[in-house]
């Protein structure tokens, strides 16, 4: 992995990647997408330093890692959210105005028409055989944004609901209820 930062002469990357690796465990491929897409939003959607970032993330692979670690956005404070498509995409966007009910965000994904041109990469995006992540990553560094396709999207602002708590009729914890239910999820689901 050394010979791979080695390569990496744009100090905010290097500084970045120096997050990451502690935090994720090592520079993983799809933690290095991650940072790419982040680069392209930052750039697309104009955000800055201590601006709050929202990320839908379409895996639960690597990709969210760079999110959580530099913009703080998080499963807990809501920056984070998850869908489990297994698909290399996510949809980012900044903090809504006050009244805003819509807001812009862009959607990114790795194109499989376009790593085409980028064989080894392209093997290891589609599984074809074991790729290392220095390769990977070498050719992902050569190929830059190229290999992404991204549009603007509007993201619903969430309504915040009021949170409806009661106490469950079979352990006696108390719960935040969805509907007018007075059984905890996890005693529904264990019983
Ligand atoms: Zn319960």
């Amino acid at each position: 992995m050394d010979e791979i930062i080695a390569k990496i002469d744009d100090p905010e990357m290097l500084s970045m990647i120096k997050k990451i690796v502690p935090f994720h465990g090592y520079l993983s491929t799809g933690a290095f997408i991650g940072l790419q897409m982040l680069q392209i939003a930052r750039r697309l959607l104009d955000i800055n330093e201590g601006d709050r970032v929202y990320v839908t993330c379409e895996t639960f692979n690597c990709l969210p890692d760079p999110f959580q670690i530099l913009c703080s956005s998080t499963i807990g404070n809501k920056g984070l959210k998850i869908l489990d498509y297994g698909k290399m995409a996510m949809t980012i966007n900044k903090a809504a105005k006050p009244g805003q009910k819509v807001v812009k965000g862009v959607r990114i994904f790795l194109d499989p028409e376009k790593t085409a041109k980028y064989p080894v990469f392209h093997a290891w995006y589609m599984n074809e055989r074991k790729v290392p992540h220095e390769e990977a990553i070498s050719e992902l560094l050569k190929a830059g944004e190229d290999v992404y396709t991204w549009k603007f999207v509007d993201v619903q602002v969430p309504v915040k609901a009021k949170k409806d708590a009661a106490i469950c009729k079979i352990c006696g914890e108390s719960f935040i209820r969805i509907d007018d239910e007075d059984i905890c999820k996890g005693c529904s689901t264990t019983n």
